[in-house]
Order: structure tokens, then sequence, then C-alpha cells
């Protein structure tokens, strides 16, 4: 059996780790020696395909082609509050499929972004070949606690996409505190917070461990904060500075606002160790007179944080309101993990010691965390590793719909898979001669901010007055995540059920359509030039024949 890997499949990056010989977790490079991926693909006009820091790069040029973000859209609608922001923002289309979810169009040709995150994870699949010398076909992946069911399986599909079998989706910040070593520590219940500033959002998770056993208390965050916020506060300061000096302004220069944008991302990193640094740019752009701007500019720690104190302060009351939804108090928490490559950021790690009152974990490098505890974890599933087994529950309140428009929870989120519950109703009318019950999973008490999973309908009910048949509801999960629901006539015995696999928008004939398509492509893709190692190189595993199943899941 080959290994499996642990993948933090990110927002802004993605990191691969994979136990090493001695049961260490360890993260892979690239040939290049890069250790984390920018989540980023770009699609050239002749269907060349980049992946990583070359596809970051090409932005610049090719902004309506590259894609990034797309963890913002994977199982998610259009129409999300969230998606129509980020659509907004984002330099390339993001379109509705004819399912109501959020595509991407490029080259004219719409793309789900679980295909886009597919090519993020046949690369790193293709990092660990490499780093390993052998295939690699079973992973880990993680993704945030709050990710609901959608979500979840359209990363799963995503990973069957790339030729990865997803044997087990984590939660981030599980995996972080289990990198951190949070299960081994002392006896007894422990509360840990998990605090995490990546390149594009901010999440913090409360959380409890026990015997092995993690439970997330409450997540909040900012899906709309991250480090390129702090890049570009610095970025935007220069260009003014720039056009005061030489009257010209480097937004219409795409290659200089690329190379400031990197320059400034470089010089922020820096200041998380020294006081000051130096962005130094030769031939920026021409002035007016069309003489080389050779740019160059001391930074101080003072002046980033003058610039960036309003972001700073952005992050305290996510992290109050969700210490307030575990019912808890700062003072609750044993400790607080970082997370994420801006909390080396002296000045995020004074916030966090501010509002917890105590100082933070630091974990060697917070932006691998993630993938560590991933690997730690597949180390676990492998049986290579005789820590404690994690146990999986479930992200959301699964429950009814009751009323006009109220929502009632049957199996409360964090119920530990298997899990059953059960529920007795009655009718409501005379006569009533049908009961249909509305499936759906969140935590809101407003039915319509939740989502829709199905409906079970019970019809020919028994004849007599209102209250007087009797409905059972068993609703199971088994560990497969899917949620079974049958409703039973207690008088007569007579029942109906549904069985609900999690839907991430792509049924299995799309997945596997997607996957010949490539096949079909590779003979193109193959003859084009490999120029180091951040394009994208055929696949070849996924590319044995695959025959669409029967299409049940739509
Ligand atoms: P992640 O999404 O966890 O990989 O975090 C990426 C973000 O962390 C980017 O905005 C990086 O610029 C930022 N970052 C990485 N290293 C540092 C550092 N040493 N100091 C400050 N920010 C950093």
């Amino acid at each position: 059996m080959s290994r499996i890997i642990g993948i933090d499949l990110g927002t802004t990056n993605s990191c691969v780790a994979v136990l090493d010989e001695k049961g260490v977790p360890r993260t892979l490079s690239s040939a290049d020696g890069e250790r984390t991926l920018p989540s980023w693909v770009s699609w050239a006009v002749n269907g060349e395909i980049t992946v990583g820091t070359r596809a970051r790069r090409q932005a610049v040029t090719n902004a309506s082609a590259t894609v990034y973000g797309s963890k913002r859209l994977i199982g998610r609608k259009v129409n999300a509050e969230d998606v129509a922001w980020f659509a907004k923002l984002a330099p390339f289309r993001i379109v509705a499929a004819p399912n109501g979810d959020a595509w991407v169009r490029v080259h004219g040709a719409p793309i789900s972004p679980q295909e886009v995150a597919a090519h993020v994870l046949r690369r790193l699949r293709q990092i660990a070949e490499e780093a390993l010398g052998e295939p690699v076909t079973r992973a880990v992946v993680t993704v945030p606690a709050y990710f609901d069911d959608a979500q979840r399986q359209a990363t799963r599909d995503a990973g069957q996409i790339a030729g990865l079998d997803i044997i087990r989706i984590l939660n981030e910040p599980t995996a972080a505190a289990l990198a951190y070593g949070a299960h081994r520590v002392g006896e007894g219940r422990r509360i840990i917070g998990v605090f995490d500033l990546g390149g594009g959002t901010f999440d913090i998770s409360i959380m409890s461990v026990e015997n092995g056993i993690f439970e997330v208390l409450a997540t909040g965050g900012d899906s709309a904060l991250g480090g390129e916020d702090w890049d570009r506060r610095m970025l935007e300061r220069i260009v003014d500075e720039v056009f005061d000096q030489h009257r010209v302004d480097l937004i219409g220069i795409p290659m200089a606002m690329s190379r400031l944008r990197e320059a400034c991302e470089a010089a922020k990193k820096a200041l998380s160790d020294g006081r000051e640094t130096v962005i130094q740019l030769p031939f920026l752009a021409n002035d007016q007179h069309g003489a080389p701007i050779n740019y160059e500019r001391k930074l101080t720690r003072e002046l980033v944080q003058e610039l960036t104190n309003d972001l700073l302060e952005r992050v305290e009351a996510p992290c109050r309101r969700a210490l307030a939804d575990a019912g808890l108090t700062a003072a609750d928490l044993e400790e607080v993990l970082l997370v994420g490559g801006m909390t080396r950021s002296p000045a995020v790690q004074d916030i966090v010691a501010k509002i917890f009152g105590k100082k933070p974990s630091k974990g060697a490098n917070p932006d691998e965390v993630v993938a560590l505890g991933a690997a730690a974890y597949a180390g676990i599933l492998a049986g290579e590793s005789d820590e404690a087994a994690l146990l999986d529950v479930t992200p959301h309140d699964i429950g009814i719909k009751v009323g006009d428009s109220g929502f009632s929870a049957v199996l409360p989120r964090n119920s530990m898979l298997p899990c059953r519950a059960r529920r007795l109703f009655a009718t409501t009318s005379d006569n009533q001669r049908f009961v249909s019950i509305e499936l759906y999973q969140g935590e809101s008490t407003d039915i319509t901010k939740n989502r829709k999973l199905g409906q079970v309908v019970l019809d020919d009910l028994p004849h007599g007055p209102a209250g007087s048949v009797r409905v059972e509801l068993v609703m199971t999960i088994d560990v497969e995540s899917i949620l079974a629901v049958s409703a039973r006539e207690l008088r007569t015995g007579k029942e109906a059920s549904v069985k609900i696999r999690p839907s991430g928008g792509l049924s299995q004939r799309e997945v596997v359509e997607i996957i010949n398509r490539r096949r079909n492509e590779s003979s193109i893709v193959s003859t084009l030039p490999l120029e180091g190692g951040n394009v994208m190189r055929v696949a070849t595993r996924e590319q044995a024949a695959v025959k669409p199943p029967d299409d049940t899941d739509k």
C-alpha cells in the first residue's frame, strides 16, 4: 500500500506532508525548494495550465484566466453573500452553473471550482511523488471546521478528479491541534483556541480535547481578512509616494505592480524578524521624462504597523464572539495555538496575547502545521502511529423544518459518527393524509439560512383526529457521512425513507467526465515544453479508463 499524504488545501497557499520513517510528520518541498504552493491556477490561450508561484506571477498579464481562492467557491452557490463579494473583487469571472453553484469562466469555458482545486491537488500529489519516489493515491485533506457537507463532498470530488482518494476530510483546527500535540498534553478535558491568520482568511476555533476526541465548540473569523491585506496597504502607500515624487501612476503598469506586490510581501516578512528593511527595485518604471525610476525605500516595523493597525484590530471581535458562542471566557483556554503565515508577525502575536490574556504557542512553521497534522492523522489511519484515534463528528446540526420557517435540530453538530436519533411527531390536522419532512443542515433557527438536504414524504396516513396519528422519524449518519432518514406511521407500520449522500454539486457522472476530458486533452498538453517545477505535468494514473457509473447522485 502506498503512503497516505496529508494535504492542507488552502485559500492562498497549500502544503503537503507525510509521516517519515521515524513516524515524524514532515512537509515535502517541490524540486525548486518551495514548501508551500500558492493555490493559483492559470490557463494560457493554448491550453497550457500552470499551477503555483508561476501561475501567481502570470496574474499580471493573464488576470482573467488566472484563478485563485477557488476554496471560497467550492460547494457554494453563486448568490451566497461572501461569494458575491468575492466575485466583485476577483479579476476573473465567477458565473452560475445550471444548479446555481459558483463556477469560474476561463477563456469562455465554464470550469467548476472542484476542477480548479483538482489542479492544485494534482500538483501537490506530483510534488509528493517526486519527493517520495513512489506513486501516491491516497490523502487526508483538511477543510475549515465550518465547511458543510456540500463543501466537504466537493473537496472529495476535487480529489477524485486529481486521482487522489481522499480517505478522510479533517478539520483544519483539529489538524493544527494534532500537529501541536495538543492531545498528548495532560489529563482530562483541555480547552484550546486555534488562531489561524493566513493569506486571505482569518479563522478562530475554540476546541476541546479529551481522550483523543477533538470537538470544535465554536468557530468564527473574517473571510475577507488576511496577509494580502497587509501587503496591499504597503503597496498603496508606495504607489502614492511614487506618484507624489515622480507623477507616475504605477497602477497602470502591471509589471511594476507585480514586482512591487512581491517586494511588499517580502518586506512584511522581513519585518517579522527585523525592525527595518529596504525595498530595492531597479528600473521599476520610467518617469515622465523617460528616465528609469530606481526605486529604493526603507520601511520600519512602526510604519507598517501604523498602516495596518485597523486590520489587526479586526481579529478581536470574532475571537470574543467565538468564546461567547462556546460559553467560555478567555481564562478557560489552556492554550492558544498559532496557525497561518501571518502569525509570524510579532504584532499579530501581541494582539493574540492581549485578547486571550496569555502568550500564544508558536509552532516552528505556522504555515505548515495544518499539513503536518493531516500527515499525523494519515499515519494514525494507516496504523503507522499508535496515537489515540480521532473520531469523526458531524460538522453542523441536522434537523427538520418546523412551522413556516423554523428549524429544529435532530442530530446536533459534533455528534460522533455513526450516530442516530429518533423523534416522534403527531398529525396537526384532522384526517391529515400525509406528512412532508424537510431536512436541513445548519445552526440557524431561521431555516432559510440553513442548507436543504432533501425531504421525506409519508402519505396514505390512516384517518383520525389531529394528534391521533403518530409518525416516528429516525435519522442515521454512517461513518461515510451518509444520512439515512426514515419516517414510519406507528399504527400501520407504513414507512418512507431517503438516503442522502453529501453532494458537492457535481454528480459522479460529471466528475468522471472531467477526468476523461483531461485524459483526452493530455495528448495535446503533453507535447508542450515543461518549464520549471510548476507547469502541470500530465498525470498518468488517473488516465486509466474510468467508466461513468449510473448517475445516482443527482
Ligand atoms: P498561509 O495562508 O498560512 O500560507 O499564510 C500566508 C500569509 O502569511 C501570506 O500573506 C504571507 O505573506 C504571510 N507570511 C508568511 N510568512 C510571514 C512572516 N514571516 N511574517 C509575516 N507574514 C508572513
